[in-house]
């Protein structure tokens, strides 16, 4: 059987080739649309996102880049002829043995939907950050499976505390993940991203074990993924982090740092073991800084080692620290906001204290971050990509939104 995701994978085996050949076959017939070194971006995305490669999650940060890069480039739907003609004969040429007569119609089909549903991201998005390129300039192993990357954007990243961009690395060109900078945007505009690798993931084991200093790596534009301090108002804060989910809420303790208002805040930090806690150095300065209002607290699930205090569940050591009135945010995996989704307001936290980071694989968490957008926009990109990320092949879509 004909198989989208083949053909791509064998296209793409010579990225920057398969995008010049894209590129040019539009630059031939006169369509300038994008500037040459967005063309491997622009190529592999669309053709992910076509092929219906990548998780829900994935998909609505594919959709996000293409969203802005649709908007910077003032695409528009008349240039779909010319952009599905180029993604076919792209395929066409480098797909080898993967290629077979009947994909060229589920290609076309497949583009024009996808280009629809990025033209009404963009519409959604309107204008903001664009997608940009940084090199990594440090990879630090920093526990087992967990790198810190800090990257040298070469545009300043526009994004506020709490938010996650879509990245992506050239060695798999087109798969974008969410990823949340670890700290307000810095002065030197640096950004330092916590990545765990999962196991079996197809991303973050190679952003964790073989990127290196000096590699490029795609950077979309930030987005509100439910951490916003904004939310919160005035009231005391209880941050949950699991694992890597320390990353975005580290951010909203220096966005708190950087504007103290009189609110305390307690930070729970959960990790298997002590050998888990990647980022203790930094935990400490900012608990001897700030020792006034902020209380740090471990939670160890699986080390007898440790303090008994210090020995439980992240849920369980942060509903013991619970105050009445406290805004509750919690960041970690999938699984951890499932359980806190259901816990914590069995436990008493009042749902409109409750601010969960997104994971996109459930149709709550769409409802949920377009409440949190607040903004008409923002609800209408929601829509979008709530159609774009049911992880199917866009060639097999029925529910192309309205
Ligand atoms: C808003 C948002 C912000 C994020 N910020 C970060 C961050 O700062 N640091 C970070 O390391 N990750 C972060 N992630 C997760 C990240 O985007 C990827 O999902 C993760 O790195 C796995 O990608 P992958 O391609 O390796 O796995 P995939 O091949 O996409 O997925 C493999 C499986 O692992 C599951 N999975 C995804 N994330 C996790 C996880 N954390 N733990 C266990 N299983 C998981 C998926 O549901 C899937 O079933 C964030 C996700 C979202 C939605």
């Amino acid at each position: 059987m004909a198989d989208l995701g083949l053909s791509l994978a064998v296209a793409l085996a010579s990225p920057g080739r398969a995008a010049d050949h894209f590129w040019s076959f539009m630059e031939d017939r006169s369509v300038r649309l994008l500037p040459h070194q967005f063309a491997a971006v622009f190529f592999s995305t669309l053709g992910q996102l076509v092929a219906g490669r990548g998780d829900p999650a994935g998909r609505r940060a594919a959709l996000a880049v293409l969203g802005r890069v649709y908007r910077r480039f003032d695409l528009q739907p008349y240039h779909g002829t010319a952009v599905a003609a180029a993604l076919v004969d792209t395929v066409r040429r480098f797909a080898g043995e993967g290629w077979e007569p009947e994909l060229a119609g589920q290609w076309e089909l497949g583009c024009r939907r996808a280009l629809r549903l990025a033209e009404r991201a963009a519409g959604a998005l309107g204008d903001g950050p664009h997608v940009t390129f940084g090199e990594v300039e440090a990879c630090e192993a920093a526990a087992d499976g967990v790198a810190v990357l800090t990257v040298r954007p070469m545009r300043r990243v526009r994004y506020l505390p709490g938010q996650a961009l879509p990245v992506c690395t050239p060695r798999l060109p087109g798969l974008w993940r969410w990823y949340s900078p670890a700290s307000v945007p810095r002065p030197d505009g640096r950004v330092e991203f916590h990545v765990r690798a999962v196991p079996d993931g197809v991303v973050s084991p190679v952003l964790v074990e073989r990127v290196a200093p000096g590699e490029l790596l795609w950077l979309g534009p930030a987005s509100d993924v439910g951490l916003s301090l904004e939310a919160a108002g005035d009231a005391d804060l209880l941050l949950a982090a699991g694992g890597t989910g320390l990353a975005p809420l580290r951010a909203l303790v220096e966005q708190v740092a950087a504007s103290p208002n009189g609110r305390r805040v307690t930070l729970v930090v959960g990790v298997r073991t002590l050998l888990d806690l990647y980022d203790a150095v930094a935990l400490d300065k900012l608990e001897q800084a700030h020792a006034d209002w902020l209380t740090v607290v471990l939670a160890f699930s699986n080390d007898h080692d440790v303090e008994p205090a210090a020995q439980g569940d992240l849920l369980s050591l942060a509903l013991y620290h619970h105050q009445p009135g406290q805004a509750f945010y919690v960041c970690g995996s999938p699984r951890l906001i499932e359980a806190a989704r259901y816990r914590l307001p069995a436990a008493g936290v009042a749902a409109d204290s409750l601010h969960l980071a997104a994971t996109f694989h459930r149709a709550l968490d769409s409802a949920l971050w377009v409440s949190r957008q607040r903004s008409a926009h923002a609800a209408h990109l929601a829509t979008v990509l709530e159609a774009a990320g049911d992880g199917s092949s866009l060639c097999q879509f029925r529910r192309d939104t309205p």
